[in-house]
Order: structure tokens, then C-alpha cells, then sequence
């Protein structure tokens, strides 16, 4: 991803809008580009600050912003890491589940084939 593509991830992330592909394309790029990661930086703050200001119960605020955006990319990552096994686990489910139709399948026509022949031996 080029700086000028990564820009306009700035809000989309920030939103949390941004699809798998591009998430992860997105923090890849963040990760080692310090131009690219102090421009999110900037922009996390500031929302991260709107966003605690119109809070009713003012909490936990941390002034720490460099340590919330990077708990905020490590969920992310994490999120990234949790839905591809996710979608792993899928696929391999729907393999297992169309093994087992196709041994079914096969099963059903050497079990009419082995009736046919039995029946045609006399049984
Ligand atoms: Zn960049």
C-alpha cells in the first residue's frame, strides 16, 4: 500500500469501517511506515478526545495516546487473527460436510449396487 492509499484509510479505521482486506493491508502498512503511523496518530487522538469529551461518565481517560492507538491496532490484528481462523474453520467444515455426502452418495450406490447383486445371486 502506497502512503496516498493509506490516507484515506485514516477515517474509514478510525470508524472501524474498513473491510478485512484492507485492514489488514492498512495496520501492514502503518506498522512500518512512521509518516503513515504518526498521521493516524494525530487523528486517533483527536477522536479519541471528541469522543471522551461528549461522554456522560468520564471514566478512565487516558492521556497516553501512543499506548491507546496501539492497544487499538493490537485488537485489530487480533480481530484480523480470530476472523481468518474463523473463516478457516468454515471452510474446513463445509470439506468435512462434502466428504461426507460424497462417501454417502457412494455409499448409497455400492449399497444398491451390493442389494442388486444379491438379488441377482438369488438372495
Ligand atoms: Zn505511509
Amino acid at each position: 500500500m502506497e502512503c496516498k492509499e493509506a490516507e484515506q484509510y485514516v477515517q474509514p479505521y478510525i470508524d472501524g469501517t474498513l473491510g478485512d482486506r484492507e485492514l489488514a493491508a492498512y495496520l501492514q502498512h502503518v506498522r512500518s511506515c512512521s509518516a503513515c503511523r504518526k498521521n493516524l496518530q494525530i487523528y486517533f487522538s483527536i477522536c479519541y478526545l471528541l469522543q471522551y469529551v461528549g461522554q456522560d461518565e468520564q471514566g478512565d481517560l487516558s492521556y497516553d495516546m501512543r499506548k491507546v492507538l496501539e492497544e487499538d491496532m493490537r485488537r485489530n490484528e487480533r480481530g484480523l487473527r480470530f476472523r481468518a481462523v474463523f473463516r478457516t474453520i468454515r471452510h474446513l467444515a463445509v470439506i468435512v460436510g462434502e466428504v461426507i455426502m460424497i462417501v454417502a452418495l457412494i455409499w448409497t450406490f455400492l449399497g444398491d449396487t451390493a442389494e442388486t447383486f444379491l438379488k441377482y445371486l438369488g438372495f
